[in-house]
């Protein structure tokens, strides 16, 4: 028998490049969270692979866009809540915890970071599981809603996800057959706590994730393509301010020229072997036989 060959080397130079920041300030995208069942919306030239979402005056003004979006999000629910944190979510905790990961900013509307253990975390297009009145501005949470839009249409739910892809374009007429949530206190239109194409991210926390990447020394991409705009400002803020910058992302990305490291690859694996890991929660405990 031949002898096995060798396992190719390990791509370490983003290993390397963490080993010699002090303070990363990290912006996650869509690519951290597919390998939990979350799709993402771009292919690998930063293209909408499927209907691009819906535009924040559409949903205000037409009826039709407001019930076609909450028919969609309700058939997705049950997938959306069904996904656990991947390799990607956890190195980012673990390498909080080492003690060189100063801020993340996420693009991610799952809260998938947090649920992975990581504390310094600034949900840059909001929250997908708090709803927002945009009449009264009461803030309920979202499976409460899901179970009050489930028992408005208790017959239309099963046909809805019994679609193979929750997330599929759901047909017209199983639309039109759709009773669209409102607010319980004044009747208002219903919408997710995340910013909507056409929406600002607000004021204050803008400012507070621009306030970390000041105080970082070196500014990471993952799982993103930056294609929008309110998550690659801060990649050109890092270039202007002279911050060494590294990506990590499966095909192109708006920021590619900017950065002094850029791996195709994904997220997960790349990141689960470059970040750096507090031993003392890696040592043994009790009787485990080192292999
Ligand atoms: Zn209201």
């Amino acid at each position: 028998m031949r002898p096995m060959p060798p396992l190719a080397a390990a791509d370490d130079r983003l290993r390397r490049w963490i080993a010699r920041q002090r303070r990363v300030f990290v912006l996650t995208g869509a690519g951290c969270s597919t390998a939990s069942g979350i799709p993402d919306y771009r292919d690998d030239d930063g293209e909408w692979k499927r209907r691009p979402p819906v535009m924040i005056q559409a949903f205000r003004s037409t009826d039709a866009v407001y019930k076609r979006y909450w028919a969609r999000a309700c058939a997705g629910w049950p997938r959306f809540t069904a996904a656990a944190p991947g390799a990607a979510h956890h190195a980012f905790a673990a390498w909080e915890s080492a003690g060189t990961l100063l801020q993340l900013v996420t693009q991610n509307v799952d809260r998938l970071h947090q649920r992975a253990g990581s504390r310094a975390v600034i949900d840059l297009h909001g929250r997908l599981d708090v709803v927002v009145c945009l009449g009264c501005g009461a803030r309920t949470d979202r499976s409460e809603l899901q179970a009050s839009i489930a028992a408005a249409n208790p017959l239309w739910l099963a046909d809805a996800v019994a679609a193979p892809d929750g997330d599929a374009d759901i047909a017209d007429g199983l639309i039109e057959s759709f009773a669209a949530p409102r607010c319980d206190r004044c009747g208002g239109l219903l919408k997710p706590d995340v910013v909507f194409f056409g929406e600002n991210v607000p004021v204050d926390r803008y400012a507070h994730a621009r306030d970390a990447l000041a105080r970082a020394d070196a500014l990471l991409v993952a799982g993103s393509s930056l294609m929008v705009y309110s998550g690659f400002r801060f990649v050109r803020l890092a270039h202007d301010a002279g911050l060494p910058i590294a990506i990590v992302n499966r095909g192109r990305t708006r920021a590619d020229d900017l950065a002094e490291l850029k791996i195709s690859a994904d997220v997960g694996s790349t990141l689960s072997d470059a970040v750096p890991r507090d031993d003392r929660q890696r040592r043994p405990v009790g009787n485990v036989t080192p292999l």
